[in-house]
């Protein structure tokens, strides 16, 4: 099957529209409003940003991620990695853009899974860019194991109640819902016995306990809080999707949620690369520019030679999503997973050197960009978990029952050749002394 990334020219021309879009009216407001990206919107950020959000929907680039039936444009995979590499950038550009986390997986878990009034109530203003939402999964004993999840959700007449305490709720301060994972099945599994829940933000019982923010995070920012659910009693029909199947609808947002970060990811190291070459070529030390120095060439090309399968790869998995479908990309999506952390942090960590001293204050984006690597190997599951999963997804291709002789033993592979050629050849090489002789 002949691979293919190519996009029609008509794309090709968005794309240009949105590099310079982007660096021209969206990147100043990184640091016009820093860390303001997820507050709603005061008088005067509107007065700037509504009108740039209009100009993203007047170029039909508005909620690029959705397909037409949720008002966006269908783009596909391969696309949304063009677009999301431009977009990594920026701070603010995924919200000018309408495609930030996590409101595109809560959005396609309501779509999916939610009433129509819940639809009318929470989506359609979630879509245009006006409420934020919460995802809250994670409990204080421990995230990447579900096996420790202990909020429970419990049915009482037409009602659930749930009970509970969850950790690491990002944007739970200004989020109008929360899509709540509690278990409501306490004697099967987690895997078969926890459901998903809308829950309205004011809904008696949510308490915001506190609201931790990553290191160098602005205090306005709304991070991401320690909630407690105490009694909070929500309709029979705010359970999205079938009891049970909790963690099948996290997953079918956490899929495309990684993938999106992937993509904006290589936004975020080809800067970081863009930085090093002009840092290199614009300051000298000892008789000649950086550039001229052989360790700086050395961290240039290493960038490049990481940043480069790294974006081929991204765009694979994105050919195979348009091709295949989520399912075809899943062992694509995990490797993803495991490798963008490593190469922000690789490149990153680059570029603060070749700027010296000044690459880790904060008067350049560069330590922000690496806590940036270093927290997408943690959220969504750290990064070991992600490598046991893709290595047992990577062994169920595999067949083996020979505890002795690996197929690739030489006395193996020539069983095989005298078996095939055996009749044809003059000699067979025989097997070196050693216990298969
Ligand atoms: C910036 C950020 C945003 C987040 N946003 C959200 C959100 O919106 N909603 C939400 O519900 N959660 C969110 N999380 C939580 C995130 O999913 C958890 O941090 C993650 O699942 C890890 O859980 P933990 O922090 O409790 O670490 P732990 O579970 O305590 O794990 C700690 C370490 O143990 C090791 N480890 C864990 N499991 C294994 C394993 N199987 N094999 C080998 N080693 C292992 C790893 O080194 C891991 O880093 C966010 C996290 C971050 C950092």
């Amino acid at each position: 099957m002949a691979w293919d990334f190519s996009t029609d020219p008509e794309f090709e021309k968005k794309l240009d529209w949105a590099r310079a879009f982007v660096r021209e009216e969206v990147e100043p407001l990184d640091v016009l409003f820093p860390g303001c990206e997820y507050l709603p919107l005061d008088p005067q950020r509107r007065t700037i940003v509504d009108p740039l959000k209009q100009r993203v929907r007047d170029a039909g680039l508005w909620a690029a991620h959705l397909g037409p039936e949720l008002g966006g444009q269908g783009f596909g995979a391969v696309a949304l990695t063009l677009l999301n590499e431009i977009l990594g950038r920026t701070d603010w550009g995924p919200i000018v853009f309408g495609t930030q986390a996590p409101d595109t997986g809560n959005a396609e878990i309501l779509a999916r899974f939610g009433t129509r009034e819940q639809r009318e109530r929470y989506l359609d203003p979630l879509l245009a860019g006006e409420i934020f939402s919460c995802f809250s999964m994670t409990e204080p004993q421990g995230g990447a194991d579900p096996r420790v999840f202990t909020t429970r959700a419990v049915r009482d007449g037409e009602d659930w109640v749930i009970n509970g305490r969850k950790y690491w709720s990002s944007n739970a301060a200004v989020a109008s819902f929360f899509i709540v994972v509690a278990i409501t099945d306490p004697n099967v599994g987690v895997h078969q016995g926890a459901s998903t829940f809308l829950v309205p933000r004011d809904t008696p019982g949510v308490v915001i306990e506190a609201s931790h923010h990553l290191f160098g995070a602005h205090r306005h920012e709304p991070g991401h809080s320690l909630v407690r659910y105490e009694d909070v009693r929500v309709p029979a029909h705010a359970m999205l999707g079938e009891p049970g199947r909790g963690f099948e609808v996290a997953q079918s947002r956490l899929a495309g949620g990684r993938l999106h970060h992937a993509m904006r990811a290589i936004g975020v190291a080809q800067r970081a690369i863009d930085m090093m070459a002009e840092r290199a070529k614009s300051r000298f030390t000892q008789g000649s520019s950086l550039a001229d120095k052989q360790f700086v060439q050395g961290f240039i090309a290493d960038s490049y030679t990481e940043l480069m399968p790294f974006r081929l790869a991204v765009l694979h998995a994105a050919w195979l999503i348009d091709t295949q479908g989520w399912n075809g990309a899943r062992t694509e999506i995990a490797a993803l997973k495991v490798l963008t952390p490593k190469v922000i942090q690789s490149i990153v960590l680059r570029a603060i050197q070749v700027h010296g001293g000044i690459g880790a204050t904060e008067q350049l984006p560069l330590v922000d960009m690496l806590m940036h690597g270093l927290t997408l190997g943690l959220a969504d599951g750290p990064t070991e978990a992600h490598k046991v999963n893709l290595a047992r997804q990577l062994l169920t291709r595999y067949d083996a029952d020979d505890p002795m002789w690996p197929t690739e033993f030489l006395g193996r592979r020539l069983e095989v050749a005298r078996a095939k050629y055996g009749d044809l050849v003059d000699t067979v090489p025989s097997v070196p002394d050693g216990p298969w002789a």
